[in-house]
Protein backbone atom coordinates (compact mmCIF):
# COMPACT_ATOMS: atom_id res chain seq x y z
CA UNK A 1 0.00 0.00 0.00
CA UNK A 2 1.49 3.66 -1.20
CA UNK A 3 1.28 6.18 1.63
CA UNK A 4 3.57 8.63 0.37
CA UNK A 5 1.19 11.41 0.32
CA UNK A 6 -0.29 10.83 3.57
CA UNK A 7 3.04 10.49 5.14
CA UNK A 8 4.05 13.61 3.36
CA UNK A 9 0.51 15.64 4.65
CA UNK A 10 1.52 14.14 8.17
CA UNK A 11 4.54 16.31 7.85
CA UNK A 12 3.05 19.18 7.37
CA UNK A 13 0.25 19.14 9.47
CA UNK A 14 1.74 18.16 12.74
CA UNK A 15 4.24 21.67 12.05
CA UNK A 16 0.76 23.58 12.80
CA UNK A 17 -1.76 21.37 14.43
CA UNK A 18 -1.10 19.40 17.53
CA UNK A 19 -0.15 15.82 16.89
CA UNK A 20 -1.56 16.57 13.18
CA UNK A 21 -4.51 15.84 13.99
CA UNK A 22 -8.21 17.58 15.38
CA UNK A 23 -8.90 14.53 17.50
CA UNK A 24 -6.52 12.32 19.33
CA UNK A 25 -7.75 9.03 17.77
CA UNK A 26 -7.13 10.00 14.32
CA UNK A 27 -3.52 9.70 15.20
CA UNK A 28 -3.16 5.92 14.72
CA UNK A 29 -0.88 6.10 17.82
CA UNK A 30 -2.50 2.80 19.14
CA UNK A 31 -1.63 1.32 15.94
CA UNK A 32 1.50 2.10 15.34
CA UNK A 33 1.09 3.68 12.15
CA UNK A 34 0.93 7.44 10.19
CA UNK A 35 -2.41 8.10 9.71
CA UNK A 36 -4.42 7.85 6.52
CA UNK A 37 -5.16 11.46 5.09
CA UNK A 38 -8.84 10.89 3.60
CA UNK A 39 -9.04 12.68 0.08
CA UNK A 40 -12.97 11.75 -0.21
CA UNK A 41 -15.58 8.63 0.62
CA UNK A 42 -18.50 7.74 -1.11
CA UNK A 43 -20.75 5.09 -0.49
CA UNK A 44 -19.27 2.40 1.46
CA UNK A 45 -15.96 3.21 0.39
CA UNK A 46 -13.49 5.65 1.46
CA UNK A 47 -10.32 7.23 -0.30
CA UNK A 48 -6.99 8.10 0.82
CA UNK A 49 -5.07 11.13 -0.45
CA UNK A 50 -2.85 7.93 -2.11
CA UNK A 51 -5.66 6.55 -3.85
CA UNK A 52 -6.17 3.65 -1.41
CA UNK A 53 -9.81 2.72 -1.51
CA UNK A 54 -11.48 1.14 1.79
CA UNK A 55 -14.47 -0.43 2.76
CA UNK A 56 -14.97 2.25 5.91
CA UNK A 57 -16.22 0.43 8.69
CA UNK A 58 -15.49 3.83 11.22
CA UNK A 59 -18.44 5.35 9.36
CA UNK A 60 -16.98 8.87 10.57
CA UNK A 61 -17.71 7.45 13.92
CA UNK A 62 -21.69 6.89 13.68
CA UNK A 63 -23.02 9.53 11.49
CA UNK A 64 -22.67 8.27 8.51
CA UNK A 65 -25.35 5.36 8.93
CA UNK A 66 -26.39 6.11 5.16
CA UNK A 67 -23.24 5.38 3.54
CA UNK A 68 -21.11 8.80 2.79
CA UNK A 69 -22.24 11.29 0.34
CA UNK A 70 -25.99 9.75 -0.32
CA UNK A 71 -27.15 11.94 -2.89
CA UNK A 72 -30.04 12.89 -1.83
CA UNK A 73 -28.34 14.06 1.60
CA UNK A 74 -25.79 16.14 -0.33
CA UNK A 75 -28.17 17.49 -2.83
CA UNK A 76 -30.49 18.91 -0.09
CA UNK A 77 -27.25 20.28 1.21
CA UNK A 78 -26.19 22.09 -2.05
CA UNK A 79 -29.50 23.47 -1.91
CA UNK A 80 -29.70 24.86 1.47
CA UNK A 81 -25.73 26.16 0.92
CA UNK A 82 -26.99 28.53 -2.28
CA UNK A 83 -29.36 29.87 0.39
CA UNK A 84 -26.64 31.29 2.82
CA UNK A 85 -24.90 29.31 5.46
CA UNK A 86 -25.93 30.60 8.50
CA UNK A 87 -28.35 33.61 9.84
CA UNK A 88 -28.32 33.19 13.62
CA UNK A 89 -31.93 33.71 13.63
CA UNK A 90 -34.99 31.17 13.99
CA UNK A 91 -35.65 28.90 10.24
CA UNK A 92 -38.57 26.46 9.69
CA UNK A 93 -35.82 23.70 9.37
CA UNK A 94 -35.11 24.10 12.89
CA UNK A 95 -38.72 23.30 13.76
CA UNK A 96 -39.08 20.50 11.30
CA UNK A 97 -36.05 18.95 12.71
CA UNK A 98 -37.50 19.07 16.43
CA UNK A 99 -40.65 17.61 14.66
CA UNK A 100 -39.22 14.91 13.36
CA UNK A 101 -37.20 14.10 16.51
CA UNK A 102 -40.04 14.11 18.79
CA UNK A 103 -42.05 11.76 16.47
CA UNK A 104 -39.37 9.63 16.88
CA UNK A 105 -38.41 9.53 19.97
CA UNK A 106 -41.12 10.46 22.48
CA UNK A 107 -39.31 11.05 25.04
CA UNK A 108 -37.96 14.37 23.05
CA UNK A 109 -41.13 16.15 24.15
CA UNK A 110 -38.68 19.19 23.57
CA UNK A 111 -34.90 19.95 21.85
CA UNK A 112 -32.81 22.19 21.49
CA UNK A 113 -30.03 22.25 18.63
CA UNK A 114 -26.47 22.71 19.16
CA UNK A 115 -23.06 22.31 17.26
CA UNK A 116 -21.54 19.15 18.78
CA UNK A 117 -22.31 15.88 21.24
CA UNK A 118 -20.25 17.77 23.63
CA UNK A 119 -22.10 21.04 24.03
CA UNK A 120 -25.23 18.91 24.02
CA UNK A 121 -23.89 16.84 27.21
CA UNK A 122 -22.73 19.65 28.89
CA UNK A 123 -26.29 21.54 28.58
CA UNK A 124 -28.33 18.69 29.29
CA UNK A 125 -26.67 18.37 32.93
CA UNK A 126 -26.47 22.00 33.63
CA UNK A 127 -30.47 22.15 32.93
CA UNK A 128 -30.73 18.71 35.01
CA UNK A 129 -28.93 20.87 37.16
CA UNK A 130 -30.70 23.80 36.98
CA UNK A 131 -34.25 21.91 37.44
CA UNK A 132 -33.46 19.61 40.50
CA UNK A 133 -31.59 22.42 42.36
CA UNK A 134 -28.85 19.64 42.78
CA UNK A 135 -25.13 19.87 42.22
CA UNK A 136 -23.77 15.88 41.80
CA UNK A 137 -24.44 13.81 38.94
CA UNK A 138 -23.00 10.13 38.55
CA UNK A 139 -21.51 8.62 34.83
CA UNK A 140 -19.76 5.19 34.41
CA UNK A 141 -17.03 4.26 34.58
CA UNK A 142 -15.41 3.76 30.73
CA UNK A 143 -18.88 5.76 29.44
CA UNK A 144 -17.61 9.20 27.16
CA UNK A 145 -19.86 12.34 26.83
CA UNK A 146 -17.51 14.55 25.50
CA UNK A 147 -14.50 16.50 26.41
CA UNK A 148 -16.04 19.19 28.92
CA UNK A 149 -14.39 19.37 31.98
CA UNK A 150 -16.85 17.92 35.04
CA UNK A 151 -16.91 14.44 32.46
CA UNK A 152 -13.54 13.88 31.88
CA UNK A 153 -12.94 11.51 34.60
CA UNK A 154 -12.89 8.11 35.47
CA UNK A 155 -13.05 6.50 38.78
CA UNK A 156 -9.77 5.80 41.25
CA UNK A 157 -9.41 2.35 41.29
CA UNK A 158 -9.71 2.58 45.19
CA UNK A 159 -12.05 4.81 45.46
CA UNK A 160 -15.05 5.12 43.08
CA UNK A 161 -16.25 8.49 44.95
CA UNK A 162 -13.36 9.94 43.86
CA UNK A 163 -13.07 11.40 40.62
CA UNK A 164 -9.95 12.47 39.61
CA UNK A 165 -9.57 14.38 36.45
CA UNK A 166 -8.50 12.13 32.93
CA UNK A 167 -6.77 15.36 31.59
CA UNK A 168 -4.44 17.83 32.86
CA UNK A 169 -6.34 21.51 32.82
CA UNK A 170 -9.34 20.14 34.31
CA UNK A 171 -9.18 21.88 38.26
CA UNK A 172 -9.79 18.80 40.80
CA UNK A 173 -12.70 20.91 42.02
CA UNK A 174 -14.45 20.71 38.57
CA UNK A 175 -14.83 16.70 38.97
CA UNK A 176 -15.81 16.77 42.32
CA UNK A 177 -19.36 16.90 41.80
CA UNK A 178 -18.96 14.04 39.26
CA UNK A 179 -19.61 10.62 41.01
CA UNK A 180 -18.38 7.33 38.96
CA UNK A 181 -20.41 3.98 38.92
CA UNK A 182 -19.73 0.86 37.10
CA UNK A 183 -21.03 0.27 34.41
CA UNK A 184 -23.72 -2.80 34.58
CA UNK A 185 -22.75 -3.00 38.66
CA UNK A 186 -26.36 -1.61 40.10
CA UNK A 187 -25.18 -2.23 43.50
CA UNK A 188 -22.01 0.57 42.64
CA UNK A 189 -25.09 3.29 41.83
CA UNK A 190 -26.96 1.72 44.83
CA UNK A 191 -24.19 2.57 46.96
CA UNK A 192 -23.88 6.16 45.79
CA UNK A 193 -27.46 7.13 46.21
CA UNK A 194 -27.26 5.87 49.68
CA UNK A 195 -24.39 8.45 50.24
CA UNK A 196 -25.41 11.17 48.52
CA UNK A 197 -28.90 10.49 47.48
CA UNK A 198 -30.37 14.47 47.63
CA UNK A 199 -27.33 15.95 46.24
CA UNK A 200 -27.89 13.95 42.96
CA UNK A 201 -29.38 15.92 40.04
CA UNK A 202 -28.75 12.93 37.61
CA UNK A 203 -27.17 9.84 36.35
CA UNK A 204 -25.85 9.87 32.72
CA UNK A 205 -25.24 6.53 30.80
CA UNK A 206 -24.65 5.65 27.56
CA UNK A 207 -27.67 3.02 27.20
CA UNK A 208 -25.47 1.12 25.31
CA UNK A 209 -22.01 1.98 26.33
CA UNK A 210 -19.44 2.77 22.26
CA UNK A 211 -16.75 3.98 23.45
CA UNK A 212 -15.15 1.25 25.38
CA UNK A 213 -15.86 -0.79 22.23
CA UNK A 214 -19.63 -1.90 22.41
CA UNK A 215 -20.82 -3.10 26.10
CA UNK A 216 -24.39 -4.06 26.27
CA UNK A 217 -26.48 -3.27 29.51
CA UNK A 218 -27.42 -6.45 31.35
CA UNK A 219 -30.78 -7.08 31.59
CA UNK A 220 -32.69 -5.41 34.28
CA UNK A 221 -29.70 -2.61 34.47
CA UNK A 222 -31.11 0.08 32.50
CA UNK A 223 -34.67 -0.51 34.37
CA UNK A 224 -32.79 -0.23 37.50
CA UNK A 225 -31.87 3.26 36.72
CA UNK A 226 -34.84 4.52 35.77
CA UNK A 227 -36.24 2.92 38.79
CA UNK A 228 -33.42 4.61 41.23
CA UNK A 229 -33.35 7.87 39.81
CA UNK A 230 -36.95 8.13 40.05
CA UNK A 231 -37.02 7.13 43.67
CA UNK A 232 -34.28 9.43 44.32
CA UNK A 233 -35.72 12.88 42.67
CA UNK A 234 -32.81 12.59 40.36
CA UNK A 235 -32.99 12.66 36.48
CA UNK A 236 -31.79 9.99 34.28
CA UNK A 237 -30.02 11.09 30.71
CA UNK A 238 -29.53 8.31 28.54
CA UNK A 239 -26.49 9.64 26.16
CA UNK A 240 -27.80 8.75 22.72
CA UNK A 241 -25.37 10.51 20.63
CA UNK A 242 -24.08 6.84 19.35
CA UNK A 243 -27.20 4.84 20.11
CA UNK A 244 -29.98 8.02 18.42
CA UNK A 245 -31.47 6.76 14.73
CA UNK A 246 -28.81 3.94 14.94
CA UNK A 247 -30.55 0.91 17.01
CA UNK A 248 -34.41 1.65 16.09
CA UNK A 249 -36.11 4.79 14.99
CA UNK A 250 -36.44 5.54 18.20
CA UNK A 251 -32.76 4.55 19.35
CA UNK A 252 -32.03 2.98 22.14
CA UNK A 253 -35.06 4.41 24.30
CA UNK A 254 -37.05 2.26 22.08
CA UNK A 255 -34.98 -0.48 21.81
CA UNK A 256 -35.43 -0.83 25.63
CA UNK A 257 -38.34 0.76 26.19
CA UNK A 258 -37.30 3.15 28.78
CA UNK A 259 -38.06 6.76 28.81
CA UNK A 260 -35.71 8.82 30.60
CA UNK A 261 -35.80 12.33 31.16
CA UNK A 262 -33.67 13.88 29.27
CA UNK A 263 -31.58 12.52 25.59
CA UNK A 264 -28.65 13.72 24.33
CA UNK A 265 -28.44 13.06 20.74
CA UNK A 266 -25.21 14.15 17.48
CA UNK A 267 -23.87 12.41 14.86
CA UNK A 268 -26.90 11.25 12.84
CA UNK A 269 -29.17 13.98 13.31
CA UNK A 270 -26.86 16.35 11.43
CA UNK A 271 -26.36 13.79 8.37
CA UNK A 272 -22.47 14.67 8.70
CA UNK A 273 -22.65 17.87 9.04
CA UNK A 274 -21.55 19.68 12.41
CA UNK A 275 -24.65 19.01 15.14
CA UNK A 276 -25.79 18.16 18.84
CA UNK A 277 -29.51 18.19 20.39
CA UNK A 278 -30.54 17.89 24.07
CA UNK A 279 -34.04 17.28 24.83
CA UNK A 280 -36.40 15.60 26.56
CA UNK A 281 -39.65 16.53 29.50
CA UNK A 282 -41.28 19.59 28.81
CA UNK A 283 -41.26 21.08 32.44
CA UNK A 284 -37.77 20.39 32.65
CA UNK A 285 -36.78 21.94 28.84
CA UNK A 286 -38.98 24.82 30.15
CA UNK A 287 -36.11 25.78 32.31
CA UNK A 288 -34.05 26.77 29.28
CA UNK A 289 -33.09 30.01 28.45
CA UNK A 290 -34.98 32.42 27.47
CA UNK A 291 -38.02 30.68 28.98
CA UNK A 292 -35.79 29.90 32.37
CA UNK A 293 -33.05 30.89 33.94
CA UNK A 294 -30.66 27.70 32.45
CA UNK A 295 -28.33 29.75 30.56
CA UNK A 296 -27.32 28.37 26.83
CA UNK A 297 -27.17 29.57 23.55
CA UNK A 298 -24.39 29.23 20.00
CA UNK A 299 -23.92 31.48 17.10
CA UNK A 300 -24.47 28.35 14.87
CA UNK A 301 -26.72 26.26 16.92
CA UNK A 302 -29.18 25.23 14.53
CA UNK A 303 -27.94 25.91 11.35
CA UNK A 304 -29.36 25.82 8.08
CA UNK A 305 -27.11 23.56 6.32
CA UNK A 306 -27.07 20.89 9.15
CA UNK A 307 -30.55 20.94 9.88
CA UNK A 308 -31.36 19.84 6.09
CA UNK A 309 -28.95 17.01 6.25
CA UNK A 310 -30.20 16.05 9.58
CA UNK A 311 -33.99 15.76 8.30
CA UNK A 312 -33.04 14.18 4.93
CA UNK A 313 -31.06 11.44 7.18
CA UNK A 314 -33.85 11.17 9.09
CA UNK A 315 -36.56 10.94 6.54
CA UNK A 316 -34.67 8.37 4.38
CA UNK A 317 -34.47 6.14 7.55
CA UNK A 318 -38.26 6.65 8.74
CA UNK A 319 -38.90 5.92 5.19
CA UNK A 320 -37.42 2.81 4.65
CA UNK A 321 -39.10 -0.23 5.93
CA UNK A 322 -36.73 -3.14 7.29
CA UNK A 323 -33.69 -0.78 7.26
CA UNK A 324 -33.11 -1.79 10.80
CA UNK A 325 -33.16 -5.10 10.26
CA UNK A 326 -30.96 -5.13 7.50
CA UNK A 327 -28.51 -2.91 9.18
CA UNK A 328 -28.53 -5.94 11.66
CA UNK A 329 -28.13 -8.46 9.16
CA UNK A 330 -24.85 -7.28 8.29
CA UNK A 331 -23.41 -6.75 11.77
CA UNK A 332 -24.54 -10.11 13.11
CA UNK A 333 -22.65 -11.25 9.88
CA UNK A 334 -19.71 -9.85 10.73
CA UNK A 335 -19.74 -10.74 14.32
CA UNK A 336 -20.60 -14.36 13.81
CA UNK A 337 -17.64 -14.71 11.47
CA UNK A 338 -15.40 -13.10 14.04
CA UNK A 339 -16.62 -15.69 16.47
CA UNK A 340 -16.14 -18.66 14.29
CA UNK A 341 -12.85 -17.55 12.69
CA UNK A 342 -11.29 -16.42 16.04
CA UNK A 343 -11.63 -19.49 17.76
CA UNK A 344 -11.98 -18.27 21.44
CA UNK A 345 -9.01 -15.33 20.66
CA UNK A 346 -11.69 -12.87 19.97
CA UNK A 347 -14.93 -11.95 22.11
CA UNK A 348 -17.35 -10.18 20.19
CA UNK A 349 -20.42 -7.61 21.35
CA UNK A 350 -22.92 -6.70 18.75
CA UNK A 351 -26.49 -4.86 18.94
CA UNK A 352 -28.20 -3.64 16.02
CA UNK A 353 -25.57 -2.05 13.57
CA UNK A 354 -22.52 -2.08 16.65
CA UNK A 355 -20.14 -4.32 17.36
CA UNK A 356 -16.46 -4.71 18.67
CA UNK A 357 -14.52 -7.67 19.09
CA UNK A 358 -12.57 -7.52 21.90
CA UNK A 359 -8.87 -9.78 21.87
CA UNK A 360 -10.04 -11.23 24.91
CA UNK A 361 -11.15 -14.94 25.95
CA UNK A 362 -13.57 -13.82 28.48
CA UNK A 363 -17.12 -12.51 28.07
CA UNK A 364 -17.10 -8.47 27.91
CA UNK A 365 -19.75 -7.02 30.16
CA UNK A 366 -18.03 -4.35 32.01
CA UNK A 367 -15.04 -2.08 32.39
CA UNK A 368 -13.07 -4.24 33.95
CA UNK A 369 -13.48 -7.20 31.45
CA UNK A 370 -12.63 -4.38 28.27
CA UNK A 371 -9.64 -3.95 30.12
CA UNK A 372 -8.23 -7.53 29.42
CA UNK A 373 -8.08 -6.84 26.17
CA UNK A 374 -4.83 -7.55 23.95
CA UNK A 375 -4.32 -4.10 22.51
CA UNK A 376 -1.73 -5.14 20.85
CA UNK A 377 -3.27 -8.16 19.10
CA UNK A 378 -6.05 -5.39 17.80
CA UNK A 379 -3.24 -3.02 16.45
CA UNK A 380 -1.78 -5.92 14.01
CA UNK A 381 -5.77 -6.82 13.17
CA UNK A 382 -6.38 -3.64 12.21
CA UNK A 383 -2.98 -3.43 10.20
CA UNK A 384 -3.58 -6.34 8.70
CA UNK A 385 -7.05 -5.52 7.32
CA UNK A 386 -6.13 -2.19 6.12
CA UNK A 387 -3.62 -2.98 3.77
CA UNK A 388 -6.29 -5.32 2.40
CA UNK A 389 -8.56 -2.46 1.91
CA UNK A 390 -10.49 -2.53 5.49
CA UNK A 391 -10.34 0.87 7.59
CA UNK A 392 -12.04 -0.47 10.94
CA UNK A 393 -11.15 2.11 14.16
CA UNK A 394 -7.09 2.19 14.89
CA UNK A 395 -7.82 1.39 18.57
CA UNK A 396 -9.10 -1.48 20.42
CA UNK A 397 -12.15 0.43 22.25
CA UNK A 398 -14.31 2.16 19.47
CA UNK A 399 -17.38 0.65 17.57
CA UNK A 400 -17.82 -0.86 14.19
CA UNK A 401 -20.14 0.95 12.49
CA UNK A 402 -22.49 -1.04 9.51
CA UNK A 403 -24.12 1.52 6.82
CA UNK A 404 -26.82 1.35 4.65
CA UNK A 405 -24.20 1.46 1.98
CA UNK A 406 -22.25 -1.63 3.31
CA UNK A 407 -23.11 -4.27 0.12
CA UNK A 408 -23.52 -7.78 0.93
CA UNK A 409 -20.21 -7.59 -1.34
CA UNK A 410 -18.65 -6.08 0.98
CA UNK A 411 -19.37 -7.94 4.10
CA UNK A 412 -18.57 -11.15 2.80
CA UNK A 413 -15.03 -9.35 1.07
CA UNK A 414 -14.47 -8.60 5.09
CA UNK A 415 -15.20 -11.42 6.49
CA UNK A 416 -12.68 -13.20 4.16
CA UNK A 417 -10.06 -11.26 5.10
CA UNK A 418 -11.45 -11.56 9.00
CA UNK A 419 -10.96 -15.48 8.43
CA UNK A 420 -7.44 -15.01 6.51
CA UNK A 421 -6.38 -13.08 9.74
CA UNK A 422 -6.90 -15.27 12.46
CA UNK A 423 -5.76 -18.49 9.58
CA UNK A 424 -2.40 -16.82 9.45
N1 LIG B 1 -21.42 11.25 23.81
C1 LIG B 1 -21.13 10.10 23.19
C2 LIG B 1 -21.82 8.85 23.62
C3 LIG B 1 -20.18 10.07 22.17
O1 LIG B 1 -19.88 8.93 21.57
C4 LIG B 1 -19.55 11.28 21.78
C5 LIG B 1 -18.52 11.34 20.68
N2 LIG B 1 -18.11 10.19 20.13
C6 LIG B 1 -19.90 12.46 22.45
C7 LIG B 1 -20.83 12.41 23.45
C8 LIG B 1 -19.28 13.77 22.08
O2 LIG B 1 -19.71 14.17 20.83
P1 LIG B 1 -18.82 15.17 19.92
O3 LIG B 1 -17.60 14.43 19.54
O4 LIG B 1 -19.74 15.49 18.78
O5 LIG B 1 -18.54 16.36 20.77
Amino acid sequence: MNTGRSEELYRRAVEHIPGGVNSPVRAFRSVGRTPLFIDRAKGSRIYDADGNEFIDYVSSWGPAILGHAREEVTEAVIKACEKGLTYGAPTEKEIILAEIISEMMPSMEMTRLLSSGTEAVMSAIRVARGFTGRDMIIKFRGCYHGHSDGLLVKAGSAALTTAVPDSAGVPAGFTQTTLVAEYNDATSVENLFAQYGAQIAAVIVEPVAANMGVVLPKDGFLPFLRKITRDNGALLIFDEVITGFRLLPGGASEYFQISPDLITLGKIIGGGMPIGAYGGRRDIMEKVSPLGNVYQAGTLSGNPVATTAGITTLNILRNSPGIYEELEQKAKQLANTLRQVSKGRVWVNQIGSLLSPFFTGIPVTTYDDVMTSDTREYASYFNYLLERGIYIAPAQFEAMFISDAHSEEDISMTCKVIEEYFNR
